[in-house]
Formats: structure tokens, sequence, C-alpha cells
């Protein structure tokens, strides 16, 4: 028998290898440049099964990423999807979403970019309730620029700029999200796959300013400067540790070294979104102005 060549190309192993939500993904930017073990594939696929299971189409949603290893999914997927600059996913989706108010706008993107340098757009998208969905892959560090300590890195854990431990305080992001006003705020990790792709399904559906972190190791920055291990090593530590609470407190769910991870949906509430209140403003200074 002739010994295949590892170039050859076998159709039936090409078709198992194609991902089943390969519709929403441009193949032709594959392979992606996550790191092995990294938890973003995860993320990016339960959003992928999320658009799958709302049957929505590429006309009905548009994505929205800043910088950093997390901003390149907007590149990998086959819809509207835009790669802005570092901070400001949400201004620009913003805009997005009051011109066109018939597409449901995500922003995915990660914990440095949407808590550092765009922080003050995400306590100001929740406070308004813009018609918005954020989905933060939380990393605690910034991957791409080589692990740097970040907004939520936790207290005594290691970056290139912490080399001896992190000494400030780290932002509880579902706690920041709740406070400042998102009608849905869940945390999953990327172990909690299913629960995962439910929550983005929820948070996409719901008007308003919805909010789901995702957990996800990055085991060549900070895995490894914490002597965490592997991706796999980290998603152990995610099952050993995570614990189920909806309807929580999100002040209750900081995230301390060593201790429970909190998950669950912690708010799902309603309020007027931006748009609503705005509709409202046109109609009264209607009628004031034909009363006068
Ligand atoms: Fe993932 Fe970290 Fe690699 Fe970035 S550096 S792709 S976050 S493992």
């Amino acid at each position: 028998m002739q010994r295949r060549t590892t170039h050859e190309v076998v159709p039936e192993v090409v078709e198992h290898r194609t991902h089943p939500m390969s519709r929403f993904l441009r193949s032709d930017r594959l392979p992606h440049i996550w790191c092995a073990g990294c938890g973003l594939g995860t993320a990016l696929s339960c959003f992928t099964y999320a658009l799958d299971e709302l049957e929505l189409t590429e006309h009905d949603i548009a994505v929205v990423s800043g910088i950093g290893c997390t901003g390149r999914a907007a590149g990998y997927l086959n819809l509207d999807s835009y790669h802005t600059t570092h901070g400001r996913a949400i201004p620009f989706a913003t805009g997005l979403t009051v011109v066109h108010p018939e597409k449901k706008v995500v922003v995915f993107s990660g914990d440095g970019d949407l808590f550092a340098i765009g922080g003050n757009h995400f306590i100001h998208a929740a406070r308004r309730n813009v018609d918005l969905t954020v989905l933060c892959v939380n990393n605690f560090n910034y991957g791409m620029t080589g692990g740097q300590f970040g907004p939520t890195t936790p207290v005594g854990c290691r970056g290139t700029t912490a080399p001896y431990g992190n000494y400030e305080n780290p932002f509880n992001l579902p706690y920041l999200a709740a406070s400042s006003g998102a009608v849905y705020v869940a945390r999953w990790t990327s172990l909690h796959a299913r629960r995962l792709k439910e929550a983005i399904v929820e948070a996409i559906m719901k008007p308003g300013f919805t909010f789901v972190e995702v957990i996800a190791p990055c085991p060549t920055n900070y895995g490894r400067r914490n002597r965490i291990g592997e991706g796999l090593d980290e998603l152990r530590t995610y099952e050993e540790r995570s614990v189920i609470r909806h309807g929580a407190d999100p002040k209750d769910a900081d995230l301390l070294p060593g201790r429970d991870v909190v998950v669950g949906t912690f708010i799902d509430r309603v309020r007027p979104t931006f748009l609503d209140m705005y509709d409202e403003q046109i109609v009264s200074r209607n009628q004031f102005e034909k009363a006068k």
C-alpha cells in the first residue's frame, strides 16, 4: 500500500475537519493566530452556536471588536464585523446600533480593551442602556502584547509589568456592569461551553445593554507566569472551583486567587433602552411644539 504524504488532500478528511458552524467563519483567514490551549477558540465557537440557535443570518447581526487577542475574533467571523481601535469598540457599536436598530450589534473583546482603555465607554453605554451585547473574554492580562497586568489581574498574580505580583485591586466585571445599569449580566468560563452558549443566546435576545463575561485561559502569558500550567490545567481549576449561583449579588462575585469562581446569570431585569428614551423625548418635544 502506498504511503500518503502529509500534504495529500483527502476530501472526506477535509469535510470531516470543517467546523460545523463554518458558515459563520471566514475560512480563508484560518488557521487562526491563537495559541494552543487558549480559551478564545471556545468562546468564538460558542458565539457561532448561539447565532445558529437564534437562526440569525449575516444580515441580522454585526460584530465589533477592539484590539488584542480577543479582538481578532472580528476578523474570523463571516459577518459584518469591525476591528476598531484600542478601547473604542463600544462607541463604534453604539453608532451602529443607533443607525441600524434592526440589526443586533455585539461587541466581542477582551478585558484590557473593554475595561482599561475603553472602560469609560463601557460604563456610559450600560448607564444609557444602549441596545448592545458585550461579550468580554477575561484572561486577566494583556496577552497579545506579552502579558502585562491589566484591570482584572487578581492581587498577587504576576505579569511582565508585575514580576513580584500585582498590588492593584481588580474590577469585578459583573458588579461593574450591574451597577452601571446593564439589564442582563452573566459569567461563565470556557469550560461551561453549553451554558455559555445559552447565556449568549439570552443576552442577544434581550433588548438593552447585556453583558457576558467569559473567563478563559491564556496559557502562553498569564498561565505560564502564574504557574497555572497549560490551558487544560486551567480548565481543571475551573472544574474544581466553579460554583453556579444564579441570581447571586454580583458584588459577591469577586475573583480571588484560590477561591470559588462564582458563575451564573446574576442580573436579568427590564429598563427602557437608549432608543426608547430617545423616542419618548421626540414625542414630548413634538407635543410641546404643537402646544405653543
Ligand atoms: Fe490566547 Fe494568551 Fe495566546 Fe493571546 S497570548 S492567543 S490570549 S493564549
